[in-house]
């Protein structure tokens, strides 16, 4: 809310000239045949004001421009036709109970049939004699032509200024409201409201992009005068969401950046002793976006940045050496991650590299018993501690930081937006790290995280072996599990996951518990093994996981508990049941459990589906080893959607605009978006003003929900 204040602050003089923009606040009653019944129904699918129905577009559309011969209509596709009813209506009954009521229809080429399905009245309608348009989809039989309970217009409805042959569109219907009337409600809008659908983006935008005006994107996104109109409207409607959205999320971090003053982490004394000491060169990648990381720390602009890399591309020793840096400023840092396996990972990492050069470090976990716990929770508050590791229980409210300066979060897709707020806010604007091994398409990171800055880790430490990947059949499980014993008896461990935890009478498909005791028992009655899943408690999952990064344990039977970033370079094989259950990107990320040591791993999918279309996904794994090239290939397959809801980012839905499939037009947004806030960063401008008004109306909200 503090930023629409502070943005809108200064402008409410100029804000009256939107005030024609307020005019679409008003209830679609006012629209002209919207009753308070209609009023009701519009409302309850979510229109509710004017704006709400000029922007409910329609499904889609019928192309009746030409009308057709009925003898030439052709099987299977939608047709125009303006026929006569020369016959009496006749009623079937199908073998499931059906009415079907045939209309016999002709034109001067031909003979046929309209069928209407359930609908007695059309024997009152179709009188011998009508003289009606149709549209619908047409099925020929040998001799007879067929039109599926088409659309109709009565020529004696049509007025004398109108013309049948156009494009017309399709909405979403609710009972109550007829195609019909719905279209002359939406025609109403337009009519009556023509006047306050104000152009908002400046000419220089417009221009530039070819987008045509608002009224006319508007009129013609109902009511296309031609395709190309059509195609128009769309491309600006489009662009508007894209770029909206895109401006909305720029406005927000500018908005951070300039919010106050953030800490600037200036004393000289340099993180190269860390570096120094680690067994491995940083790669080149890692040192740019360390860079990149040290500059928004040096400076005292407050830090959000994201970084992404793929698994194993060594974001733990980046984040821990930016922990450093806060550290040896005298500051308290933060480490969140998504589990407590994970939260103990980094714990021992930490422990490993940091301890040595005299950083207290705590592990917040859920084993410590309640005095253990106090004893921390204390230290954290009067700075004994300098760096505080674990999960969520890291931002509940007992917890309190001395001087908190750097939080960083682990595989950030686990946390909202609201809980990495709730952290931040503990301290005095810390500096915020985001890491995940989600990799996504730039684009689209630039609207999910359109609020912080990129890094990106684009390379792998070098001696890293592809991970043979195979994806096989339920009949070569056998083969694999030789395969598995073999690598074990070398010495190397494996995983077998399951996508349930139990055996399940709704889904088909294997279980943790089940197979580890089948592979116990009748498999591998000779090796070491041991279950993991999420329903075991905390001290019973540490100890399994401890047992295997020792070596304790050869073979790890598991759900996705272990899909992130746990570490055990000894373990060589992936195998995964079911495989066709999960996301490339999940199984990219299941198979980056191996492949961490120097041996050669591999990832074995075992596909129990026969739809040829899952095999084909699954074997894109067989070839596409970069979790970018992952990514973009399971957004292709599965849609954004299911990679990953807008929602969750706390982001409004699109109308129109499909993030996947208008990968161009988001591009050219944001490109203008970026262009924008570099020449008017607070849209003060002039020509910038409805636009601002704009943004204002709609982005109120989200700037609520994320917190500011
Ligand atoms: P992720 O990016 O998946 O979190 P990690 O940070 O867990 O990857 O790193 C995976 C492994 O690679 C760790 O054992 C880490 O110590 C090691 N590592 C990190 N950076 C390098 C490097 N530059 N060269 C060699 N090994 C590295
Ligand atoms: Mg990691």
């Amino acid at each position: 809310m503090r930023i629409y204040a502070c943005l809108i602050n200064g402008f409410r003089l100029r804000f009256q000239e939107g005030c024609r923009m307020n005019q679409l606040k008003k209830s679609v009653q006012y629209v002209k045949n919207v009753g308070p019944k209609r009023k009701m129904i519009l409302e309850k699918m979510g229109i509710i004001t004017v704006e709400d129905l000029l922007y409910s577009f329609p499904r889609e559309y019928e192309d009746r421009r030409r009308i057709q011969d009925l003898s030439l209509v052709k099987d299977g596709e939608k047709a125009f036709v303006k026929v006569i009813v020369y016959g009496k209506v006749q009623q079937n009954i199908t073998k499931k109970g059906q009415k079907i009521f045939r209309v016999p229809i002709r034109d001067r080429s031909a003979k046929g049939y309209a069928l209407f399905y359930n609908t007695p009245f059309v024997k009152n309608i179709f009188r011998i004699g009508s003289e009606v348009y149709l549209y619908g989809q047409i099925s020929r039989a040998i001799d007879q032509i067929y039109i599926n309970h088409p659309t109709y217009i009565f020529q004696k409805d049509i007025k004398e200024s109108e013309t049948p042959a156009k494009i017309m569109p399709v909405y979403q219907l609710a009972d109550g409201i007829s195609q019909k009337e719905r279209a002359r409600i939406q025609e109403n809008a337009l009519q009556q409201f023509e006047d306050c659908l104000q152009e908002f983006l400046p000419e220089d935008i417009l221009e530039r992009n070819r987008l045509c005006r608002l009224p006319y994107a508007l009129s013609n996104i109902h009511f296309p005068k031609t395709l190309q109109a059509l195609k128009e409207a769309r491309y600006r409607l489009i662009f508007d969401e894209l770029f909206l959205l895109q401006l909305g999320l720029l406005l927000i971090k500018n908005y951070y950046e300039r919010k106050g003053k953030g800490i600037a982490f200036n004393v000289p004394a340099s993180v190269s002793p860390l570096i120094e000491s680690l067994p491995f060169q940083l790669t080149d990648a890692q040192k740019k976006v360390l860079q990149e990381i040290q500059n928004d720390m040096e400076s005292n602009k407050v830090m959000n940045r994201l970084v992404q890399g793929d698994v194993g591309s060594g974001k733990t020793i980046i984040a821990l050496i930016a922990l450093y840096k806060a550290v040896l400023n005298g500051y308290q840092g933060a480490l969140m991650a998504p589990t407590e396996i994970l939260a103990q990972q980094h714990f021992h990492s930490a422990r490993q590299w940091l301890a040595p050069l005299g950083v207290r470090i705590a592990l917040l976990s859920g084993s410590l018993s309640k005095k253990e716990k106090e004893k921390v929770l204390h230290e954290i508050q009067n700075g004994e501690i300098d760096l505080a590791i674990g999960t969520h229980a890291l931002i509940q409210d007992a917890v309190s930081f001395k001087k908190l300066g750097l939080v960083v979060t682990d595989e950030q897709h686990r946390f909202g937006v609201r809980q990495r707020n709730l952290l931040t806010e503990k301290g005095l604007r810390p500096d915020v790290l985001v890491m995940t091994a989600t990799p996504i398409p730039r684009t689209l990171a630039l609207i999910l995280y359109g609020d912080l800055d990129i890094s990106i880790i684009d390379t792998l430490p070098p001696g890293r072996k592809k991970i043979k990947t195979r994806c096989i059949s339920e009949k070569q499980r056998q083969q694999a599990y030789q395969f598995v014993r073999q690598q074990i008896q070398k010495g190397r461990q494996a995983y077998v996951i399951a996508p349930l935890i139990e055996n399940s009478e709704v889904i088909n498909a294997h279980s943790a518990i089940e197979l580890y005791h089948e592979l116990k028992e009748k498999i591998f009655p000779d090796i070491r093994i041991a279950l993991l899943h999420g329903k075991m408690k905390w001290d019973e999952k540490e100890f399994v996981m401890r047992q295997f990064q020792s070596g304790e344990v050869q073979l790890l039977v598991s759900t996705t508990v272990v899909e992130v970033g746990v570490h055990v370079p000894n373990a060589t094989v992936m195998l995964i049941e079911n495989s066709e259950r999960f996301g490339l990107a999940q199984l990219h990320q299941l198979r980056g459990r191996v492949g961490r040591g120097s041996k050669q791993s591999y990832c074995i999918l075992v596909n129990n589906s026969n739809d040829p279309l899952t095999i084909q996904r699954l074997k894109t794994l067989e070839q596409v080893h970069d979790g970018f090239a992952v990514a973009e290939k399971d957004l292709e397959l599965r849609g954004p959607g299911e990679f990953f809801g807008l929602r969750q980012h706390g982001l409004p839905e699109f109308k129109i605009a499909n993030l996947f499939k208008h990968v161009k037009i988001l591009k050219q947004a944001q490109k203008e978006a970026f262009y924008l806030i570099q020449e008017d960063r607070n849209l003060s401008l002039d020509k910038n003003i409805p636009l601002k008004n704009k943004i204002m109306d709609q982005f109120g909200d989200l700037f609520d929900q994320i917190g500011l």
